[in-house]
């Protein structure tokens, strides 16, 4: 490692106290998709504060900003998240479920600390730049909705990541690994039918019932399920009954769909035969309906070759050594959920000698803290679940890793996660994240055949083209 480059990752251990701080701030705002107005504005501060350029409202979303260093090409994004979840406010620190504010948000999810740890890797990269004098752009990202609003997706709509080289993130977990795979596309959309309220008993005849339409359009959509591929799923919630009483005819009634498939492109198709659906059911009830496309997020592909830089970068950054304390609250931790903790790590669902390598090192899944780098594993299968990191992917060559946040196999969107939030367990993965994110872009910024092998794999793998799963026409909605 060059003298430089140490120095920037050094810089991250000096000026820890900036990024853990800026990381519990967030943690305590914990706002919602698209309304993370607070959390971007103390973003917006700290990124004027360390000297970057910034863009406030990217792409014409309000909680959208991007903090820019350095001219010229390479230009490489760092991508930054924020948002919180609903309903899952908790005390830092404490072992069992124990409300902050009870119904409140909180960050289930560990946006906070993803956001800091990308923006102190943006700083450190910053301060490469500064010493080597290398030409090279650094832009921190500040995405918003990801858990709801397909932030990323409306700013690939918008051309926001056409303009990158490469891209990397990292997401707070219970292993330390890169990212590997892809994920399924997923669309949303709002249907909202009208009908006419009536006396369910004394003048049925003149009603014409929402409730029916939303009925028939499931019943419609379950026979539908015979006839998509295997990798297709739809999901839907009935947002809106019409009322609670069962004598009135109901005038009004909705039903938020979503589908999800391994490719973007036929999760946009099979979306459009739900739309078929949705017609036939208002048809068959005399109602009408009206359609909001709420949000929606491409597959991912994934990058071998940047993955391969995450990886040495891993290898080459000291791992988070942890106290008695630590321990102890993770093996606290630990008891209060079901689940192994090597089931997360992506090499164990694929390799039988992956599996009894981290099998051998967690006593059987038994450890509470995965205090080790899983190892290298790169593949193409789909999870089952959706990411608007996959519009990015499509757009630049992009890769991602996780890092050890809290214990091992940690359900997601849980209590435990907010509970581990601000811990020093927390602190350190964001840090060592942030080191190895860093390292990584300084290794691009050093090694252009790389970023070019890089290039080329995109190339190939984006060969059939980006379909935005974002309407023209649609706005960023907070639910
Ligand atoms: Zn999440
Ligand atoms: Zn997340």
């Amino acid at each position: 490692m060059n003298d430089l480059k140490k120095n920037a990752l050094n810089y991250i251990d000096e000026a820890a106290g900036v990024f853990t701080g800026l990381s519990d701030q967030i943690w305590a705002e914990a706002e919602l998709s698209l309304k993370e107005f607070h959390s971007t504005a103390v973003y917006v501060e700290k990124l004027k504060e360390l000297g970057f350029e910034v863009t406030e409202e990217l792409g014409g979303i309000k909680t959208s900003f991007c903090g820019s260093f350095g001219s010229g090409h390479p230009v490489i994004g760092i991508l930054g998240e924020f948002d919180a979840l609903d309903g899952l406010s908790q005390k830092a620190g404490s072992t069992e479920p124990d409300p902050l504010e009870a119904g409140k948000p909180g960050h289930g999810c560990g946006h906070n600390l993803l956001g800091a740890g990308s923006l102190a890797a943006a700083a450190a990269v910053k301060k490469y730049l500064e010493d080597s004098g290398l030409p090279g752009t650094v832009i921190f990202y500040g995405c918003p909705g990801e858990e709801g609003g397909a932030g990323k997706a409306f700013l690939a709509r918008e051309g926001v990541w056409k303009q990158l080289d490469a891209a990397v993130s990292w997401h707070p977990g219970s292993a330390n690994q890169v990212t590997t795979g892809s994920n399924t596309a997923s669309i949303q959309v709002l249907y909202k039918f009208k009908g006419i309220a009536a006396h369910a008993a004394g003048n049925p005849h003149i009603g014409r019932s929402a409730l029916d339409a939303v009925e028939l359009m499931n019943v419609g959509v379950q026979f539908l399920r015979e006839h998509m591929t295997p990798d297709c799923r739809i999901h839907y919630a009935i947002t809106d009954t019409g009322g609670i009483s069962p004598n009135v005819v109901q005038g009004s009634a909705a039903v938020l769909y979503m589908v999800r498939s391994n490719r973007v492109a036929e999760a946009v198709k099979l979306q459009a035969r739900v739309d078929d659906i949705a017609k036939g059911a208002a048809l068959m009830t005399g109602t009408s309906f009206e359609r909001t496309f709420i949000d929606g997020t491409a597959d991912t592909l994934p990058n071998y070759t940047l993955e391969k830089v995450l990886y040495a970068n891993m290898e080459a950054t000291g791992l988070p050594v942890y106290t008695p304390e630590e321990w102890a609250f993770a093996e606290a931790l630990k008891k209060t959920y079901p689940g192994s903790g090597i089931e997360g790590i992506t090499g164990v669902r694929h390799d039988e000698a992956i599996r009894e390598k981290l099998s051998a090192l967690t006593d059987g899944g038994k450890r509470a803290i995965n205090d080790f780098l899983a190892p290298h594993y790169s593949c193409g299968d789909h999870a089952p679940g959706s990411t608007d990191v996959g519009d990015v992917s499509w757009l630049t060559p992009t890769a991602q890793i996780s890092a050890v946040c809290w214990p091992a196999g940690v359900p997601g969107h849980s209590w435990q996660v907010v509970t581990c939030g601000k811990s020093s367990l927390a602190h350190k993965g964001m840090l060592y994240a942030g080191k190895v994110l860093a390292g990584a872009v300084i290794d691009l910024f050093n090694q252009p055949e790389v970023l070019d092998a890089a290039k080329a794999e995109f190339a190939k793998r984006s060969a059939s083209g980006y379909v935005c799963p974002i309407e023209p026409d649609a706005v960023p909605i907070a639910l």
